[in-house]
């Protein structure tokens, strides 16, 4: 049996982003960067004013000073002359500073009779003026390959003068629920029938890695039927999660059907609680990850397994969980010999809370955990242990 991390890096070694494609700057969102990217203009473009005020000559700008306007720079425009002895021009924030001035005095600090401005409070060579390239410098790096197109990237390579970004092509990642027992939302449940669930997790798992969800209608426990719905989602996906069917029973179909369509079982079992029975295999060079049908090993397998290995086909270079230090409010027991991934609730003071039931059926807590607590095999962690928290929900 792999240990997760011997699991992860057979699977990651195999796995390549998708192809890379050149897209407007306005549908990159999202999207991971395929190459590194150079700022095309100087940030702030040219010197401007910080404040609406007054462009003056600082030496002439003392407290008491009394200057002549002689006219005004709107943002956007720029004044054509330069400015001289006695003079100073009505600025607003953003406009371009004229020739000739070296600060600003703030509006709130002059009295102003007409075309007089009676300087209430000096100012100094340079006082509120954003200074030219001091943000950003013309053809410096501000986006590299790996790294995801969030609200910052965007606002940051846009302002760089940045139109067009190579980005990898998002994959599209199948979901299927194995399992005769599984019963669509709204649907008579019957005798032995439950809610199909694992889906609706696993789809919003996949979507906030970036890459696209496939959900697909529910599989019976038969080697046809399986075979039939793997053989759709490789067709039309580029990788394909499953959930159920990959234990030891006589009705668990997943394993048999990717070998009987020609696929690669890469490895089974993965030594971590829950999730055990995990799946690797690839069909056609696409990957199969198979997650075991119990709700929360379907969302453990995904976060530590899964989540990985579709980031590394969006291109993202962070595949890690975002890990932070948490207090335990309560203790922490694992009894077993696999390490023991429980859910947690961690609050905005660090303090980690217990989050309910820890069995691999158990969906209760589900509704309220936001992170993981990686519990090593025969351990207790005491109230007020020091622990990693990994973070899956914002
Ligand atoms: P399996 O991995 O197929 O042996 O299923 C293990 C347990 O998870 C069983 O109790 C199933 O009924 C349950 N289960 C399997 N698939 C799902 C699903 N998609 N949604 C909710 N529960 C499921
Ligand atoms: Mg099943």
């Amino acid at each position: 049996m792999h240990s997760l991390e011997t699991a992860r890096k057979a699977m990651l070694a195999g796995l390549e982003p998708m192809a890379a494609e050149s897209v407007l700057l306005a549908q990159s969102a999202g999207r991971v960067l395929a190459v590194d990217v150079a700022a095309a203009v100087n940030l702030p473009r040219f010197d401007n004013s910080a404040m609406d005020g007054y462009a003056v000559i600082a030496a002439e700008a003392g407290t008491g000073a009394q200057l002549q306007c002689v006219g005004e720079v709107p943002a956007g425009s720029a004044f054509e002359g330069t400015l001289q002895s006695g003079q100073c021009l009505r600025i607003f924030t953003g406009s371009p500073m004229p020739a000739g001035a070296n600060a600003v005095v703030m509006q709130e600090d002059t009295r102003v009779e007409v075309d007089r401005v009676e300087i209430a409070e000096g100012v100094k060579p340079f006082e509120h003026i954003r200074l030219r390239g001091e943000d950003v410098k013309e053809s410096e790096m501000i986006g590299h390959a790996g790294e995801v197109m969030h609200a910052g990237r965007l606002q940051l390579l846009g302002a760089a003068g940045v139109a067009r970004v190579e980005v990898y092509r998002r994959p599209i990642v199948g979901v299927l629920a194995t399992g005769d027992e599984l019963r669509e939302p709204g649907e008579a449940l019957g005798e032995g029938g439950i809610h199909e669930s694992n889906r609706l997790a696993l789809a919003e798992l996949i979507r906030e890695t970036g890459a696209e969800a496939r959900v697909y209608p529910l599989v019976n426990d038969t080697l046809d039927a399986t075979k039939a719905a793997l053989r759709q989602a490789f067709d039309e996906c580029d990788a394909v999660v499953t959930s159920g069917g990959v234990s030891v029973g006589d009705h668990d179909y997943v394993k048999p059907a990717l070998e009987a369509l020609g696929g690669e079982l890469d490895f089974w079992k993965v030594r971590i609680k829950p999730g055990k029975p995990f799946v690797y295999g690839r069909l056609r060079g696409k990957p199969l990850f198979g997650v075991p049908g119990n709700p929360v090993s379907a969302m453990v397998t995904f976060l530590v397994l899964v989540r990985p290995g579709i980031l590394k086909l969006t291109g993202a270079t962070d595949l890690e969980l975002p890990a932070h230090p948490g207090v335990l409010a309560v203790p922490l027991v694992n009894r077993g010999d696999r390490r023991h991934f429980m859910r947690v609730r961690v609050d905005a003071a660090g303090q980690v809370h217990a989050a309910g039931l820890q069995a691999s059926h158990a969906v209760g807590p589900l509704g309220q955990a936001n992170a993981l607590v990686d519990v090593p095999p025969e351990t207790t962690l005491a109230e007020g242990a020091k622990v990693t928290v990994l973070r899956f929900v914002g």
